[in-house]
């Protein structure tokens, strides 16, 4: 029998995908709900800053951490969650890496602003809110970068399973490890060595729901990403995007795919090159934030 343990749950920046999938579980939420005092979830119940900020230092045995900081209040929120959790999670490709809304580091603050609320085509009187707003981070430092996690658990969002695994194991007092595997290793397609000589989008050509997708030039990154969440694109047929990231041995996403599709491509480099109109996008789905550009970048501007 596992004794209680208090669990809060935060949300930064995020669209809450991670907590949606949680609640996916449905009944098999019963294996852990049992064991868990929940003292800070405002996804799901009423509960305010005040409330998580009160509590004693590593109060928390479990902290869940969604989402990234895009304002000052998120850092906040995620240093008050470091302090009070014993153990903290980062919880989510967000978390991880800086998410989806990392991929903005390509831009300045001000560029952002400006087309948010200026330039964008639905808007007719546009102005900056400055009131009762928290005040908005010059880029998306991952969280990693800006306080001690003791588990990340990547995704987006981490199955549900990966969620309930994560959490048995901490209930548990036992280890989680992230598997040094990728997502081709879980998947059932058949592959052949691979020559390239011409990708594709989704829409274009017909896709042969039995073979590699990467053989048939769809960009399918399963050879870069973390093997985590059963293939569960590509084996419907589509391809993976690399929103769990890489695996613990690879440092730099983006790069590593880089790299690999310089191998296996046949065909000139400028032909390569026009295939991926907006190769940031393209393979750094969700951890731009802590790519070595985005890192080089806001180095350069510091030093501005
Ligand atoms: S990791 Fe994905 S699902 Fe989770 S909050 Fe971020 S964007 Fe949403
Ligand atoms: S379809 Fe994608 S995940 Fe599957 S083997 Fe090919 S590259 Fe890997
Ligand atoms: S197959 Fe790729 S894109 Fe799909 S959920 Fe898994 S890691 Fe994400």
């Amino acid at each position: 029998m596992v004794k209680t343990k208090r669990i809060a749950l935060a949300q930064l920046t995020s669209c809450w995908g991670c907590d949606q999938a949680l609640i996916d579980l449905h009944l098999k939420l019963l294996d852990v709900l049992p064991s868990l005092d929940i003292v800070y979830w405002p996804a799901v119940v009423d509960y305010k800053l005040q409330d998580l900020e009160t509590l004693s230092k590593h109060s928390i045995h479990i902290g869940l951490v969604e989402g990234s900081c895009r304002t000052e209040e998120d850092i906040h929120l995620l240093k008050v969650m470091r302090d009070k959790s014993k153990t903290l999670v980062a919880w989510g490709s967000c978390s991880v890496y800086g998410g989806i809304q990392g991929l903005a580091n390509q831009w300045d603050l001000n560029e952002l602003l400006d087309r948010k609320f200026l330039k964008v085509e639905t808007i007719t009187d546009g102005r900056i809110p400055k009131e009762n707003v928290p005040g908005f981070t010059e880029s998306i430092i991952p969280n990693t970068d800006i306080v001690d996690f003791d588990l990340v658990l990547p995704g987006c969002p981490p199955t549900s399973e990966n969620t309930l695994d994560a959490l048995s194991a901490l209930l548990n007092n036992k280890p989680y490890d992230l598997p040094d595997k990728t997502v081709c290793d879980q998947c059932p397609m058949e592959r052949e060595e691979k020559h390239i000589k011409q990708f594709r989008r989704t829409h274009e050509g017909r896709i042969d729901p039995t073979k590699c997708l990467l053989d048939q030039g769809y960009l399918c990154l399963g050879f870069a990403t973390i093997g985590l969440c059963g293939a569960q694109c590509p084996s419907k047929a589509t391809p993976c995007k690399g929103c769990f990231g890489p695996p613990p041995s690879v440092v730099d996403h983006g790069a590593k795919i880089i790299s690999a599709l310089g191998a296996i491509s046949d065909m000139p480099v400028e032909k390569l090159e026009a295939s991926f109109p907006d190769p940031i996008g393209s393979f750094y789905f969700t951890d731009y934030a802590s790519s070595y550009l985005s890192k080089i970048r806001r180095n350069m501007k510091q030093a501005e």
